[in-house]
């Protein structure tokens, strides 16, 4: 039997966001913590380990920070652990190609930090940029060992180990006492002066710079480009739709085919359970019910996850996503909100839990609950898969040519543009009603951008990303797809349960342009929206339609059987958009604000929007005629 390991050293690693830290980890422990390109994605702990020199090491990255006057939470949780001292080394991670502005930070860890060790990482960059630093001369200025890095390519990580080591077990000695630049908010402007004047001490004598500085002229070029006033909206429309091209075309064949094994192994199932004489009440339970549900949601979410999560992820590794914050900064701060919602939106496409629980990047109170009761309005991918079926069964065509593939990315991009209004129409709204105050100030840093790492980032996306989301869905799909169909399949009288629930929220419905079925769909997909389809669909063959769905013609066929029109399509998009959250992200947002009434806002807010505005547009409808 293995002998448990015991650590022998504990080391953190702090720093300012976005040089490299999450990357390092990784490189270091072999764990897989979510990397990007943009400041602040990291806003928890994370722990791990290494082995090095016969010894174990357990590492704790602490959140992204820029300055130890705890102004924000991250802060606060990097400051108090360096003063715990519960740890033998610290690492300091730096951006070698911003050093100046980097070693502020650095000074004032090292104010608290006896035993450290400085990571002057992206180096590679710093290269390029044409900044030469001597790191003896610097180690000499910080009284700390100082070791060059590039994570990305995992170089100089065992002069990194041995540097640790030998801080750890007392051979290497510090000296940190000459910085005493310990800040606190009270004596933060006094100390920010001279701090900022020993960093450019330090600068001037380890620090060289080559004059021809190609890389940086390279950045402003296209930032020039991708954030100027004629282009940079444009562009960005242009990027996501392209994004959504690419999944619409490519998630159409393999949902196709998926569709197809999972029906033949259906019928296979039929057959072996009719062999095993099972009884008729299982065979609908598992066959029916749990089966069907779960093969739904494979073949429907899969595919499109599996094509966009990995393309958004490029992008954010590319450092893109900060110029769209950039871009839309005017709007947002004509509603009242931080131009650095765009990036917690961005990330509620993904999941609106993280979403949400990327809000921690807004320093301001008020700019955090804005977008934190807003980030549901963007789809997250439980939603997607829904809309894409809306788009293609009602407007778009459901043929895989290029035409459809095109008219549904369009659409697609119309709704998504459609939900980035709704996000400002409703900031606006919070900004003149509950969360009345100030303006806010907007600072956001741009990072250069950076070759993405084509495979590792596509690997982790799927791995971390997609296969996650669909676990999750399918863990939810399998209850879900039993209680639907044993619902709709016991009696009370001469009903079903599911038809008195359905028959309950039939007048709401109707007066939405919906009906109660799907109503119902969407309070029973509280825990996962990836089920509302499912549930809608096994609500109508239960009420007596027979059509098995293997694509979205057949699908398109059951649901105008239904009663569906293209103002029950548009609805269904609406309400899709604004309803409540689901369970995982109300639960998040609770843990977030702490409060029960903002929980219970961000359930009525847009649950409250999404009727009204499905009322009104199917009112509007109806007269015209659909
Ligand atoms: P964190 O916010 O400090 O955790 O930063 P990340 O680990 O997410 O890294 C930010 C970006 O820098 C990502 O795009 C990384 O791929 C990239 N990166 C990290 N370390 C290096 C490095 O040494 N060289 C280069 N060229 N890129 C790096």
């Amino acid at each position: 039997m293995n002998k448990p390991q015991e650590t022998d050293f504990s080391i953190a690693l702090s720093g300012n966001p976005n040089v490299g830290k999450s990357t390092l980890f990784n490189a270091l422990t072999g764990l897989r913590q979510h990397t990007g390109n943009w400041t602040g994605k990291t806003v928890g702990l994370a722990f791990g380990g290494f082995e090095a020199k016969g010894k174990r090491f357990e590492v704790t990255d602490l959140p992204g920070a820029y300055s130890l006057s705890a102004f924000s939470g991250e802060e606060a949780v990097t400051r108090d652990y360096l003063q715990s001292k519960n740890y033998d080394c610290v690492v300091i991670v730096l951006d070698s190609g911003i050093l100046e502005r980097n070693l502020s930070f650095a000074l004032q860890v090292l104010a608290i930090a006896t035993k450290a060790v400085v990571c002057l990482n992206l180096y590679d960059e710093s290269q390029k940029r044409g900044v030469i630093i001597d790191e003896k001369t610097l180690s000499k200025e910080l009284g700390a060992p100082v070791v060059k890095t590039c994570a990305t390519k995992k170089q100089g990580l065992k002069e990194l180990k041995n540097a640790v080591y030998g801080v750890c077990s007392g051979k290497i000695k510090c000296n940190t006492e000459k910085n005493m630049y310990s800040i606190s908010s009270e004596s933060y402007e006094q100390i920010s002066s001279s701090l900022s004047k020993r960093c450019r001490e330090i600068c001037a004598v380890c620090q060289s710079l080559e004059k021809d500085n190609s890389f940086d002229i390279k950045n402003r070029r296209i930032d020039r480009l991708l954030t100027s006033k004629a282009f940079g909206i444009p562009a960005m429309l242009c990027l996501f739709g392209l994004l959504f091209w690419i999944t619409a075309i490519g998630a159409n064949y393999p949902s196709e085919l998926l569709s197809l094994v999972f029906g033949n192994i259906k019928q296979g199932l039929y057959r072996a359970f009719e062999i095993l004489n099972v009884d008729p009440f299982f065979t609908g339970l598992l066959i029916d019910g749990v089966y069907t549900t779960l093969s739904w949601v494979v073949a429907v979410m899969l595919p499109p996850m599996a094509i966009f999560f990995p393309l958004f992820s490029l992008v954010e590794d590319s450092g893109y996503l900060p110029r769209i914050a950039f871009n839309l900064d005017k709007f947002f701060s004509k509603c009242g909100a931080h131009g650095k919602q765009s990036l917690t939106m961005a990330m509620g496409i993904g999941c609106n839990a993280c979403g949400v629980t990327g809000c921690r990047i807004l320093e301001n109170r008020r700019d955090r609950l804005t977008a934190i009761l807003t980030n549901n309005i963007m789809p997250c991918n439980g939603r997607f898969p829904i809309l894409i079926a809306m788009i293609m069964m009602f407007f778009a065509g459901s043929s895989f040519g290029l035409g459809s593939s095109v008219m549904t990315a369009a659409l697609l991009l119309m709704i998504i543009s459609g939900c980035v209004l709704f996000t400002l129409f409703v900031s606006k709204l919070l900004s003149l009603t509950i969360l009345k105050s100030e303006k806010p100030s907007f600072a956001l840093e741009l990072p250069p951008y950076r070759k993405p790492q084509l495979l590792k980032t596509i690997i982790s996306s799927i791995r971390d990303r997609t296969l996650f989301v669909l676990g999750r869905a399918v863990m939810v799909a399998a209850p879900a797809g039993a209680i639907i169909w044993l619902t709709a399949n016991i009696y009370i009288g001469d009903f079903s349960i599911l038809k008195y629930c359905t028959d309950f929220f039939d007048p709401l419905g109707r007066l939405m342009g919906l009906d109660g079925v799907i109503i119902m769909a969407f309070v029973l997909g509280f825990p996962a929206n990836e089920t509302v389809i499912p549930i809608i669909i096994m609500s109508y063959m239960a009420s007596g339609t027979l059509v098995e769905y293997t694509s979205y013609e057949q699908l398109l066929s059951l649901f105008t059987s239904n009663g569906w029109t293209v103002t029950t399509a548009v609805c269904m998009i609406i309400f899709t958009v604004l309803h409540f959250p689901c369970s995982t992200t109300c639960l998040t947002i609770k843990k977030e604000t702490g409060s029960h009434k903002w929980t219970l806002l961000s359930v009525i807010i847009p649950t409250a929007l999404g009727i009204i505005l499905c009322f009104l547009t199917s009112s509007v409808m109806r007269c015209f005629g659909f």
